[in-house]
């Protein structure tokens, strides 16, 4: 294959619009870097969303292979922990943003970035976990370094890509989950994953007017930020933590300090992006053995290449349900 699919982002000089489009490419213009890998799969995950939209988001330099997510076999290797055949996954590092990702049939990238697939796990099903997965991994080991309190355990966002895979690990890890959710028409979809309650987005979604409410959750996935992060913070019971994923809800957060001076509430931030190699092959161990893989198959939408621009936009509206996984040689 001397030329190959990528989805590249360009920016025009003169207007500064960016566009996205599938264009083909060779294995000379791909990035330096340790390992070239045969990418089976890669994601679309929210930042996907932004790099591919209008205005290029997150993306450092142009043109770009966005996609900050993949699994692949490596093809060749100037690294000694690896070798042609080997099965990865790659999450972070500010691939798809500084240095070309995911959406292209090749990538070249150091080997420190680079974790070896877990046993047990496919390439696509390592994708249908992907960031947001690996991230609901990293929250929940977080929450169980704290202490997860008896009680429901609150996801919010929970129908988007963070938020199923946390249901259906905390579910299957024996917590009762309740699931946040603006879209009512996904109810079935996350009792099947696990949620045994469903909670309407509008309930924790008004400005706060309490700073403390009754003592309600003995945990917190949060994937939406915001005022729904803020109501959250005032119903956890005394002594229980929040892993604070994202901002899908915005980025500001109007809270008061009360639930911490008073109940005792911890507040722990996640970031996927600079893991440690260790910690990244832990929660990937941890995926293969708690995450129940029919849970898996039923969050998983297929994509191609092409379907891309349009995936990008969707997700950024909050539209996407699931995990998108993008088949990159179909
Ligand atoms: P998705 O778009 O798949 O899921 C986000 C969900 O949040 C939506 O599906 C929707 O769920 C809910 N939501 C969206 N907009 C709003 C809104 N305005 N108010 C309330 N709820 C809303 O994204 P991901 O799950 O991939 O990512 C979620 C967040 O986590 C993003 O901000 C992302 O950047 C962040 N993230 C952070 C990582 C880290 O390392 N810290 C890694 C990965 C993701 P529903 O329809 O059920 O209400």
């Amino acid at each position: 294959m001397s030329e190959f699919n990528a989805i590249i982002v360009d920016k025009d000089a003169e207007t500064g619009k960016t566009n996205a489009e599938l264009r083909q490419i060779s294995v000379a213009d791909l990035p330096e870097g340790d390992v070239t890998v045969a990418v089976d799969y890669s994601t679309v995950n929210y930042k996907d969303g932004l790099c591919i939209g209008p205005g290029g988001g997150l993306v450092r330099n142009y043109p770009h292979v966005p996609g900050i997510d993949f699994a692949g076999t490596v093809e060749s290797s100037n690294d000694p922990r690896y070798k042609a055949g080997d099965k990865v996954v790659l999450t972070g590092w500010r691939v798809g943003e500084a240095h070309w990702g995911g959406y292209a049939q090749k990538a070249r990238v150091k080997a420190d970035w680079l974790v070896p697939l877990p046993a047990g796990l496919t390439t696509r099903q390592a994708m249908a976990v992907g960031t947001a997965g690996f991230t609901a991994m990293l929250a929940v080991m977080a929450l169980e370094d704290h202490g997860i309190k008896a009680g429901p355990v609150l996801v919010t966002g929970a129908a988007g890509g963070v938020g199923s895979v946390a249901t259906a690990i905390l579910a299957n890890l024996g917590h009762e989950v309740a699931a946040v959710t603006g879209r009512p028409e996904t109810a079935d979809y996350l009792t099947g994953l696990g949620a045994s309650q469903i909670v309407a987005r509008e309930e924790l979604n008004e400005t706060v007017k309490r700073p403390l409410e009754a003592e309600t959750w003995g945990g917190c996935v949060d994937a939406v930020g915001g005022e729904m992060l803020a109501r959250a913070l005032g119903q956890m019971q005394y002594g229980a933590s929040v892993a604070a994923v994202g901002l899908a809800g915005g980025a500001g957060l109007p809270a008061t300090v009360i639930p911490f001076l008073l109940r005792g509430v911890n507040l722990l931030g996640i970031d996927s992006v600079m893991q440690p190699y260790d910690n990244r092959l832990r929660a990937w161990e941890r995926i293969a053995k708690d995450l129940p893989m029919d849970k898996l198959e039923a969050m998983i939408q297929p994509a191609v290449l092409s379907d891309l621009p349009q995936l990008g936009r969707d997700i950024l509206k909050g539209q996407v349900k699931g995990r998108v996984v993008v088949d990159v040689n179909a």
